[in-house]
């Protein structure tokens, strides 16, 4: 279970402390990295937050039941290509902002001063870390959507959907709550999992969806 809630925790060092490992309200435990959320039955092992920290994302009011099947959801993340992320840090010349200022001594004296693009990270604030070793991790294309019902996922987060159906050895799950711009929330085994659809698509992207049709039961 520990290993599955760290799934869901947050990797990101700029987010806030509490969405990197699990915690508990009441009679449930959750983990979230801000855009996808598990919710379980209380663990026992975690610091209790106030519920509040939750205001407007748990709990979900239903207002949909839809069964999905697991293994059609798996197939579509399996079939969104992973591409290589470079790890990047802030450029230490530029601290991020992309320009610094140059300073030219003329001829006659005359000083001048002007704002550039930063020579170490060529504008983008960004340097990657080939001088200490860079981090080259694969990620989820965000060019390829998969589609339930009527909103849009990247298949970072449906992935998030297998994984906690694995693990529960769950062959369907529920579509609880459902919003095109909203949050929607999936019943899983004893868990509830809560993804964010993606908000906008441009015209690229909508070239490379996957539909994963409502089960329906004979
Ligand atoms: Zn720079």
């Amino acid at each position: 279970m520990k290993e599955l809630l760290m799934a869901f925790a947050s990797t990101d060092n700029t987010r806030s402390d509490f969405l990197h490992a699990p915690f508990n309200i009441g009679e449930h435990t959750f983990s979230t990295n801000g855009y996808t959320l598990i919710c379980v039955e209380k663990q026992g092992e975690y610091n209790e937050v106030p519920i509040e920290k939750l205001k407007g994302v748990w709990p979900v009011e239903p207002n949909c039941n839809k069964s999905y099947s697991v293994e059609a959801i798996r197939q579509a993340v399996n079939a969104c290509p992973l591409i290589n992320e470079t790890e990047c840090d802030e450029c230490y010349e530029c601290d991020g902002a992309g320009e610094v200022e140059w300073d030219y001594d003329g001829k006659k004296g005359k000083q001048y001063h002007q704002e550039f693009e930063c020579p170490c990270c060529d504008g983008t604030g960004e340097i990657n870390t080939r001088l200490t070793g860079r981090r080259i991790f694969k990620k989820y294309d965000d060019a390829f959507h998969i589609v339930l019902n009527d909103s849009v996922f990247g298949a970072e987060y449906l992935n998030h959907i297998v994984l906690a159906a694995d693990f529960f050895a769950t062959t369907e799950v529920t579509l609880l709550a459902e919003g095109k711009a909203a949050r929607n929330c999936f019943k899983i085994g004893n868990a509830e999992v809560i993804i964010m659809p993606v908000l906008h698509q441009d015209d690229e992207t909508k070239a490379a969806m996957t539909v994963v049709p409502e089960l329906t039961h004979a």
